[in-house]
């Protein structure tokens, strides 16, 4: 009782007894910790007054505590409701840090304490990244928790790319890697706090997404157009999600846009456009495709180049300026079909006798049947044929030929049952004849010929009005289809004719006697007898025989020969070799010679040519000389 009185007595002191007790009971409740479990995701924040946070000074626990929610004065903040709790380094997981903070760190001024207990660290799981992953699209990554205490790096070839937090996920800037498409790469990602990598979680190798491409496309990559599209499609490898595209019309170093729409629908882009100019350039780029697994073109874009044509073009014909059967059907062909029902009569002028006009396709056609030998004949076309389109105005176009010059008759037949065959141009009273290959092995001489025939043809005009020119190239078919000097029956053919100093056994060039080489007879062989026949048939007013290997001219004596002689060597360079020196020239028999018995017996005038070559015609060196022989 007394105590009490005297308690009651000192009203003062029973004031600082009271405000004791409740301090310490402050204290004692103020220094329990706080349980706090950490969220990676952050925001770890509680409530709970805090007196003068300026002044609170946290125990070193590797955690810092941030105040919010602050009632304050001027500068002077009295205190906070909030209480954020941040890791000052990597948290450790299974840990369980106590984080104290006091007035001036006294606490007995007054203590606050959290409890936070680390959980697991965030599971990623980067093993998306084993299906490929797009160059150019943010590679999204999964996390177990949303993760915003540690940062996230992908790292190849010593580049970097951020990820950037997302709700239970990281998102990367691979477009930053720089990666190619479909090639492989060692990809790291790392992951950080502070600047610091806590740890590597994987560094493996990745491809990266094949490209999308293009499979195919409506309109080719240069192709000439000729129908009037209005859209071009283009099959993709891949579904698409977006595409943007660009169409110019190209004109020298122009280029003008064209209007367009592109839409995507499943494995196609399809560009729209309306109806383009003709007889232009265009090129019609796609950019900015992307699929749906978020691959992009591989040089991100695809140009394709196309033209749109003009009207039906003429793009070959299959006869040359001369030559041309009678008969023979002439076939113009055009850069795509005409319009199968124009009339196109007036539009395609015929003359020299062509005629029998039709069309097909990409063709017309016409006949040479009603035009005469080495007659010339001539087509004309407007420049209004129209395409199968409608199109139309650069089908201008003409073509002169001329129909063979030439005919060909058999006069007789080789041992084994070639036919010797000889082409006669020009109708003239005066024959020229030129024999080639009456030695088999001496291929030049019908390669000549034959040379000749062609240059005969191409140039009929020129052979003169009062001529015929007529070409034996091969007499020797045998000996030319077998390579010997002499026929099937080993006779030398130019050793078989009835000249006086006709002989049956013969001494060859290099010496070789052969017995019977000369024939069993003069003209026991078909093909000397048709040669001479049909030389007599002739009784041409010069006769040209072709031999190697000489480099001269020999004249028979007959008529002109000798003055023609000069004149081929002047022309050809082949010296002139007299006959009388036959005998010192050729070291072997020339006896029963075509060229002698031309001179004894018929009395014809005859040039022996021996070219400078086995296998070369010489033609550069011997066709003046030889069209001078028609003057
Ligand atoms: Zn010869």
């Amino acid at each position: 009782m007394r105590a009490w009185r005297w308690y009651r007595s000192w009203p003062f002191i029973r004031q600082i007894l009271l405000a004791s007790g409740a301090f310490l009971i402050f204290v004692v409740i103020s220094a329990l910790a706080r349980p706090v479990q950490f969220s990676y995701a952050g925001g770890n924040c509680y409530n709970g007054a805090v007196i003068l946070p300026q002044l609170q000074k946290s125990s070193d626990s590797g955690y810092a505590l941030h105040y919010t929610d602050l009632l304050q004065i001027g500068d002077v903040v009295l205190s906070a409701s909030t209480v954020c709790v941040s890791p000052a380094s990597a948290p450790q997981p299974h840990t369980t840090a106590t984080i104290k903070s006091s007035l001036f760190g006294v606490p007995l001024l007054g203590q606050y304490a959290f409890s936070v207990a680390i959980p697991e660290t965030p599971a990623v799981n980067y093993h998306v990244i084993n299906d490929g992953v797009a160059a150019t699209r943010p590679l999204t990554i999964p996390l177990n928790v949303t993760d915003r205490t540690f940062v996230y790096q992908l790292r190849a070839e010593s580049k970097t790319a951020a990820c950037k937090p997302q709700e239970k996920a990281i998102s990367c800037d691979i477009e930053a890697l720089g990666l190619k498409q479909g090639t492989k790469y060692q990809l790291a990602l790392i992951r950080q706090f502070n600047g610091q990598t806590v740890k590597t979680l994987t560094d493996q190798d990745v491809t990266t997404l094949s490209p999308v491409s293009v499979v195919e496309s409506s309109v080719k990559p240069n192709e000439a157009v000729y129908a009037k599209p209005t859209s071009v499609t283009f099959k993709m490898d891949k579904s698409i999600t977006s595409a943007t595209a660009k169409l110019e019309r190209i004109e020298g170093d122009k280029r003008t846009a064209v209007e367009q729409s592109a839409k995507v629908k499943d494995q196609s882009i399809e560009v729209h456009f309306a109806e383009l100019p003709r007889s232009s350039q265009y090129q019609l780029t796609l950019t900015e495709v992307i699929a749906e697994d978020g691959s992009s073109l591989l040089d991100k874009t695809y140009a394709l180049a196309f033209s749109m044509s003009g009207g039906p073009k003429v793009t070959g014909v299959n006869i040359g300026r001369f030559g041309v059967a009678v008969g023979a059907t002439v076939v113009v062909t055009f850069d795509q079909n005409l319009s199968p029902s124009q009339d196109i009569s007036s539009l395609v002028k015929l003359a020299g006798g062509a005629g029998n006009l039709s069309r097909s396709g990409n063709q017309i056609r016409f006949s040479t049947a009603s035009v005469p030998l080495c007659g010339d004949f001539s087509v004309v076309l407007g420049k209004e044929i129209q395409s199968e389109h409608g199109i139309s105005g650069d089908s201008a176009w003409n073509y002169t030929s001329r129909t063979i010059c030439h005919t060909v008759s058999t006069i007789g037949y080789s041992a084994k049952g070639r036919a010797i065959t000889a082409y006669t141009f020009g109708s003239g009273s005066q024959t020229i004849l030129y024999v080639g290959a009456i030695h088999g092995n001496e291929r030049a001489t019908y390669l000549l010929m034959s040379e000749w025939i062609d240059e005969l043809e191409s140039k009929a005009r020129s052979i003169p009005a009062d001529k015929t020119i007529v070409v034996i190239p091969a007499v020797n078919r045998d000996g030319l289809a077998a390579g010997s000097r002499r026929n099937a029956n080993n006779v030398d053919l130019n050793r078989n004719f009835p000249t006086a100093d006709w002989k049956k056994d013969v001494t060859m060039p290099g010496g070789e006697a052969v017995a019977g080489g000369g024939g069993s007879k003069p003209l026991s062989e078909l093909e000397s007898v048709a040669l001479a026949n049909y030389t007599r048939s002739l009784s041409p007013r010069l006769v040209l025989t072709y031999h190697s290997v000489g480099w001269l001219v020999t004249p028979n004596e007959a008529g002109i020969s000798s003055s023609y002689a000069s004149t081929y060597s002047r022309l050809s360079g082949y010296y002139v070799s007299p006959k009388s020196a036959a005998s010192t020239t050729f070291e072997y028999d020339t006896t029963g010679a075509y060229e002698d018995w031309l001179y004894e017996g018929p009395g014809i005038a005859t040039i022996l040519v021996e070219l400078g070559s086995h296998t070369s015609s010489q033609s550069g060196r011997n066709f003046l000389a030889m069209w001078t022989m028609m003057k």
